[in-house]
């Protein structure tokens, strides 16, 4: 026989006049049966057809088959949808996790590790080196108020963002770096060839004197420094230990020039 599909906005009303071409011929000769075709609350459509009564059970199971198998269709595109919309969502929920882990971890002015970031990292690294010989340091820019004071919040940035990357140069390949306060940064070096404190301290303040020398900053850009020798470990103590470097950074401190600007009006040479 032949079947018709309507969709739903052109499905004919059943009334006599207007059923297929099919059932009008004769309409004595067929039977008009139509079954709904169902699955559980879904009500897909009607399958309209010429059985004759015996065949009318066959007929009822393959509408209800009908119904199961448009229910699986339309339930197997409801499924595929909300995969798609659950991938979408995982991965976004992936992106922010990576983004609030960067911003968790890192210090968005300079770039380096913040305080969090830097003490992960360094717990990482002290394990994967235990037994190597390494350099913990303290480093605090000398007189940053007065560069705020006398030139601004913006210079004094800039300050903080120059002393970064000096450090960066020193520690970035053998170390790690972090900036753990507002003009405090504390860092460890594993150096590829024995290297001491005093070695370490010179290393760091000839990059200052170069800097100085080069840049017509109207301030001298210097910071003070605690080093402390250490042995690394799975267990070691960063805490204590950037304490004890607080200790020596507070006594270089105490030999730091009372101003950092070149020319401060006295016609004098800035003193120690
Ligand atoms: P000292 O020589 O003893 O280190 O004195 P200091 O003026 O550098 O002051 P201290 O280290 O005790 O404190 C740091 C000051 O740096 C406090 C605050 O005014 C300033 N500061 C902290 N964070 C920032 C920052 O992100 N930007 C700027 N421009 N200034 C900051
Ligand atoms: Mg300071």
């Amino acid at each position: 026989g032949e079947n018709y599909s309507y969709p739903p906005e052109e499905q004919p009303r059943l009334s006599p006049g207007q059923l297929p071409e099919i059932f009008r011929k004769g309409l004595s000769t067929h039977n008009l049966s139509i079954l709904c075709l169902i699955s559980g609350e879904y009500h897909y459509g009607i399958l309209a057809a010429d059985i004759e009564a015996s065949q009318m059970m066959l007929s009822y199971l393959v509408s209800t088959q009908l119904g199961n198998a448009m229910k699986y269709h339309h339930l197997s595109g409801i499924q595929e949808q909300t995969q798609q919309k659950l991938k979408g969502l995982i991965s976004q929920v992936n992106e922010k996790n990576q983004i609030l882990s960067f911003l968790s971890e890192n210090d968005y002015m300079t770039k380096c590790l913040n305080r969090r970031g830097f003490m992960e990292e360094a717990l990482h690294l002290c394990k994967e080196k235990a037994g190597a010989a390494g350099l913990i340091s303290i480093i605090d820019l000398d007189h940053l108020k007065e560069i705020n004071d006398s030139f601004g919040h913006a210079e004094g940035d800039f300050a903080i963002q120059k002393c970064a990357s000096i450090l960066q140069e020193v520690f970035g390949r053998d170390g790690l770096l972090g900036r753990i306060g507002g003009d405090e940064f504390a860092a460890i070096l594993f150096p590829p060839s024995p290297l001491s404190a005093e070695e370490l301290y010179q290393r760091i303040t000839d990059r200052f004197t170069a800097f100085n020398e080069s840049d017509s900053t109207p301030y001298y850009l210097e910071a003070s420094l605690g080093i402390l020798p250490f042995t690394a470990s799975v267990d070691v103590p960063i805490p204590e230990l950037l304490k004890e470097a607080d200790d020596l950074l507070y006594e270089d401190k105490k030999s730091r020039r009372n101003t950092l600007i070149r020319d401060n009006g006295s016609g004098m040479a800035p003193f120690y």
